[in-house]
């Protein structure tokens, strides 16, 4: 007998016919004798048919006190959710109890639809569990110090699954998906993409990170930090089938330790199309020069991902970076406004058709060579690289936005990621 923490999102939660299915999976899993917390996402579309509904009333939604209301409203779908999903296992005979984020109480910071989770305080739940009940807590939300209610962020309820099987030292925390795992990439863009049986915590974030959307970052950097085993999974398999099978099915995210010897260099490669491209031409190569750029985009809170700096000629360099497509428009305004004048360069040009394209793998710490696979590949393929970064264990190129399916395509043949085809 285990404790086992099951995360379901909102498609899984999507209509009362698909609450049913998870109420009798869940209630297999107690009849086999494990202790069942449950952590449910608003039904499908539900978030942002409330975010909707509060944007009409006061569409620029700026100040703290406008978020707070607007994580008052979110928090519901969640409400909704816990309320229904107890209700169908108290119908399959389960008992069942639910409970909302202040009520476990699930204690957070006051960043309005940011926040972070402080503690959790599982003596409640912990009674319930040992009387027999399967309990249901609200994905997403947890209450700050003050007694208002907050969010975690877009798809946090995967943060608060997580953050829950860790808190209460689950076996396994186990997220159930409309997607039956982690593939080598986007099986949208690469039809032989494969499902990877298991994937590495670091590498999970990267892929994360760089684009992959099947768990919100936050909750791989939690399983990371507090060692949560997690796997991710179908929630479309029957409901029925042994749970043996199921237990194995998807994709487990392990730690490193853990890995086989043997494994691929590259993992899977991972896409961004959320991304733009700026060069500040002309700069004088002195000191203070990335402080001056960098800085300013800094203060306006806007993140930055890849920068270059090339060599000076005539004591003059380009810097290039790269930010948020979303921020792009801000950031261009913001560099003509003051940054011109205050570094002095020429030109500035922006470029907002790129995307990032990265290969992933833990291999890559042990073998050489793999990065200029990747550069051979893409030149075979008669595309541009326009800026480079590494770490240990990926490499990102910056190109044309055009070129991304063929690249990504490319890639995932030049490093065998292909699945047989079953041609023969
Ligand atoms: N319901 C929230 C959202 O749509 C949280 C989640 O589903 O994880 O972002
Ligand atoms: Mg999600």
């Amino acid at each position: 007998m285990a404790l086992i923490v099951h995360k379901y999102g909102g498609t899984s939660m999507g209509s009362p016919e698909r609450i049913r299915n998870v109420a009798k999976r869940v209630a297999k899993w107690a009849r086999a004798g494990h202790q069942l917390v449950v952590v449910p996402s608003a039904m499908s579309g539900e978030t942002n048919r409330l975010l909707g509904l509060a944007k009409e009333l006061q569409p620029a939604l700026v100040d703290d006190a406008a978020l707070r209301e607007l994580d008052m409203i979110a928090a519901t779908g969640e409400q909704v959710s816990v309320g229904l999903l107890a209700l169908a296992l108290q119908a399959e005979g389960q008992p069942a109890v639910s409970y909302s984020g202040w009520q476990v109480p699930i204690t957070t910071d006051s960043a309005y639809t940011k926040a972070r989770i402080a503690s959790i305080d599982d003596q409640r739940v912990r009674a319930d569990l040992s009387a027999g009940r399967v309990v249901v807590i609200t994905g997403f939300q947890g209450v700050d110090a003050l007694g208002s209610v907050t969010t975690l962020g877009r798809g946090g309820s995967d943060t608060s699954a997580v953050a829950v099987a860790a808190a209460m030292q689950a076996a396994e925390c186990l997220i159930y998906t409309d997607v039956d795992g982690v593939y080598t990439t986007d099986p949208r863009v690469v039809p032989e993409a494969k499902r990877l049986g298991t994937i590495s915590f670091e590498e999970m974030l990267e892929m994360a990170s760089l684009g992959s959307k099947v768990l919100q970052i936050r909750s791989v950097e939690f399983a990371g930090k507090y060692r949560v085993k997690l796997r991710v999974l179908s929630s479309f398999t029957p409901w029925d089938i042994a749970i043996d099978e199921e237990a194995q099915s998807g994709t487990l995210i392990t730690f490193e330790e853990d890995e086989k010897m043997e494994q691929a260099v590259v993992s899977g490669i991972a896409f961004n199309r959320d991304e733009a491209k700026i060069t500040v031409v002309g700069v004088p190569d002195t000191p203070g020069i990335a402080f001056k750029i960098l800085g300013a985009v800094a203060a306006a809170n806007i993140d930055v991902d890849v920068i270059v700096q090339n060599m000076s000629h005539d004591g003059r360099t380009d810097f290039s970076f790269t930010v948020h497509r979303n921020d792009y428009a801000r950031t261009m305004a913001l560099l003509k406004s003051d940054v011109l004048q205050l570094t002095g360069a020429a030109d500035l040009i922006g470029d907002a058709k790129i995307c990032k394209v990265s290969i992933v793998g833990i291999g890559m710490k042990s073998h050489v060579g793999v990065a200029s696979t990747m550069f051979r590949t893409l030149s075979e393929e008669g595309i541009n690289i326009q800026m480079i970064t590494t770490s240990e264990i990926k490499t990102s190129v910056v190109i044309d936005e055009k070129y991304m399916e063929l690249a990504v395509r490319a890639l995932h043949r030049a490093f065998g990621l292909d699945a047989p085809s079953d041609a023969a």
